[in-house]
Formats: C-alpha cells, sequence, structure tokens
C-alpha cells in the first residue's frame, strides 16, 4: 500500500511516498534555512507562509519521484504536533484536502514518534527499546517497551539539546542554525575548556544544558573583558564534551537499568559527528545494537512522519476529517493501541 505523509511542523516542508510502511519511493525537503537565517531563528508567520506556497510544489515533485500518481494513495499522514501553529496547520489543511478528495483515510502523527520511528526505515526494531532524542524543541529518554508505546522516562527541564547548541553558536557568531558548526569547530580543536556537567539528582534521568550554555557566555565575558581573543574551537570542544558525556552516560544507564534490547538515536542533534561516534563506541563496549538513521533521516522530513504513521494504519486506527493541530500533542496519548 502506498501512504502519502507531509511534515510542516517547523521550518521544513516535507512530502513522502513510502510502500508498505518502510519502503521509501520518495521524500522531497524543502528547507527554509536561508529564509530564517538573517533573524538568527525561525519566524513563525514567515514559516507559515513559506509552507503555503511550498506545499504544491513539494507535492507533485514527491508524486513524480515516487513514479506514482495520486490515485495510487492509499491514505495520507500528516504532523498533527508539536510543532508552531500556524506551520502545522498548513500540513493539517493539505492532508484532509487530499484524504478528502482521494477519499482515503487520515492519519494524525506525532513529530517525535516520528524521529523515533525514522529507525524504522533502516533497520528492525526490537523491544523493549530506549531512544535517545535529541533535536531542536526535545531532549528525551523515551522507553518503548513495545511497539507504539512511549514512556518518557527523562526530558529536559529548561533548553533542548539543539537548542543549545543553537544559542552558543550565536555567542560565537556562527551562522545559524549552529549545531553543524559547533559540530565542526569541535572536532576541529586541539584542546578543550573544561566546561561543568549538569548530572542533576544520581538517579534522575532528567537534563539540563541552560547552565552549561551560561557557562559559555561567561567564558566569551571573561576572554572580551581581558581583550583576549576567543578561542571558539576550544570552546566548542569544551560545550560538545560536557552534552555528549552526559546524555550518552544517561542513555548508557537507562538501557541498563530497563534492559533493553536496542538503543535508537533520533532527531536533528543525531547528526552530530561527536554523539554517535561516542555512543557507537559505547554500545560496542556493552554489546548494544544501536540504531542511528543517516543525516537526511535525522533531521525534519516526512519520511519519518509515514514510518510512525504506519503503526496507526496496520492497526486500522484512523482521524476524522476534523482533527485539530496540535501544538503540544503529547507523545505519550499519541501511543497506539497495544492488540
Ligand atoms: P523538534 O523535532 O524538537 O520539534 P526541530 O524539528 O526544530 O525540533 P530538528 O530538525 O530535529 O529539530 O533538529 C534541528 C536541530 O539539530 C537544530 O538545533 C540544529 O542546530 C541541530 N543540529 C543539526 N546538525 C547538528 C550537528 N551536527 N551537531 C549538533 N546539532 C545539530
Ligand atoms: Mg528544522
Ligand atoms: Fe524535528
Amino acid at each position: 500500500y502506498h501512504l502519502l505523509a507531509i511534515e510542516t511542523s517547523c521550518d521544513e516542508t516535507s512530502v513522502a511516498i513510502v510502500r508498505d510502511g518502510t519502503e521509501v519511493l520518495s521524500n522531497v525537503v524543502s528547507s527554509q534555512i536561508e529564509t530564517h537565517r538573517r533573524f538568527g531563528g525561525v519566524v513563525p508567520e514567515i514559516a507559515s507562509r513559506k509552507h503555503v506556497e511550498s506545499m504544491t510544489v513539494i507535492l507533485e515533485e514527491a508524486v513524480a519521484a515516487a513514479g506514482v500518481t495520486l490515485s495510487d494513495i492509499d491514505a495520507v499522514a500528516v504532523t498533527q504536533g508539536p510543532g508552531l501553529v500556524g506551520a502545522l496547520l498548513v500540513g493539517v489543511v493539505a492532508a484532509k484536502s487530499l484524504a478528502l478528495a482521494l477519499d482515503v483515510p487520515l492519519i494524525g502523527t506525532h513529530h517525535i514518534a516520528g524521529h523515533i520511528y525514522a529507525n524504522r526505515l533502516i533497520g528492525r526494531i526490537e523491544y523493549p527499546a530506549l531512544a535517545l532524542v535529541v533535536s531542536g524543541g526535545h531532549t528525551e529518554l523515551v522507553l518503548l517497551e513495545s511497539e507504539g508505546s512511549f514512556n518518557i522516562i527523562g526530558r529536559t527541564r529548561d533548553d533542548a539539546v539543539g537548542e543549545a547548541y543553537d544559542k552558543v553558536a550565536r555567542a560565537l557568531s556562527l551562522p545559524y542554525p549552529g549545531g553543524p558548526h559547533v559540530d565542526r569547530l569541535a572536532q576541529e580543536a586541539a584542546e578543550a575548556i573544561e566546561l561543568p556537567r549538569a548530572w542533576l539528582e544520581p538517579d534522575s534521568y532528567d537534563f539540563s544544558f541552560s547552565g552549561l550554555k551560561s557557562a559559555v557566555l561567561a567564558e566569551i565575558n571573561r576572554s572580551n573583558m581581558k581583550g583576549k581573543p576567543i578561542d571558539a574551537a576550544a570552546l566548542a570542544r569544551g560545550f560538545q564534551e560536557s552534552v555528549i558525556d552526559v546524555v550518552t552516560a544517561k542513555a548508557m544507564r537507562a538501557a541498563s537499568e530497563f534492559g533493553v534490547r536496542q538503543l535508537l538515536l533520533c532527531g536533528g542533534v543525531a547528526a552530530n559527528r561527536g554523539l554517535r561516534e561516542r555512543l557507537a563506541s559505547l554500545c560496542e563496549a556493552a554489546n548494544l545494537p544501536l540504531l542511528v538513521p543517516p543525516m537526511s533521516l535525522c533531521t525534519d522530513n516526512a519520511a519519518m512522519i509515514a514510518a510512525a504513521a504506519d503503526l496507526k494504519w496496520r492497526r486500522g486506527e484512523f482521524d476524522s476529517l476534523d482533527m485539530k493541530a496540535e501544538p503540544q500533542l503529547s507523545l505519550e496519548d499519541w501511543s497506539v493501541r497495544s492488540t
């Protein structure tokens, strides 16, 4: 069967056609990064307008690239939330119109379930599994006891990892989005400036990155006051090492405590080279299988939305045409019915 999926939760307009849940026939992504760059971040009003402008073109491109026609589509999936309300609305309206016109089921999908199930596109998921979600808006450890069930065992109490990367990059005058630039600088650095690690309570799986971000800003101020140049590479490496130490240590401890059979890395920050390498070596040492999507499936895309929506398709869980965009949609509430 052919599923057409739409993603517009933030600043990427994406449409994918996926066959039988995991075979990606097309996954077209149009990024608005260039548009938002001069503002140093995503401007919600502009994002919505850009989605409207791009939607029809991207839709036609995805259908053509997949070598199918609209009459081959058996269901339409769309990111229902979380995300920017105006941006989500564009995708939801497009999906409803298509579902109505083609007379096929509509499947509202959770964006983070999409990031997690991007891993289904590259391999088989074994349960119980643990997902380390590191993205622009989320930093979470999610326990998946079975397919489509989500139990958030830890989350950030302040900034998301990607957000911290972007703020640090901005302080170092690097372009938006800063994550890839900080990553590159950190790889090039000869040494690291030692920065704090926020472990929180000994048994906690929660995260905090605002203190680390403040420590970076304090280092920059100290250099400026002394009239010394800022060693951006050493600072980037110190920041990245602190982030990687904490997220990988907590993920490995949770994996062992809950006896999971697999670790899934996902979200935009999963593109980080340092993080991928460290997690790979820790998992190898612990004999724990690790799934990491290729870069193109880590950042926002519609194929991952199809991979998550397929769980609902197989259980016949569809949404009605009065489904609403939900900017605060909860992952745990989105769980599929257990069968
Ligand atoms: P969410 O998924 O939580 O709604 P989002 O969709 O905006 O947020 P993603 O698209 O998943 O976030 O990820 C974007 C984030 O990933 C940005 O903060 C960006 O800086 C970060 N990022 C991308 N590549 C890297 C990298 N190599 N190293 C670190 N961070 C990176
Ligand atoms: Mg984005
Ligand atoms: Fe995302």
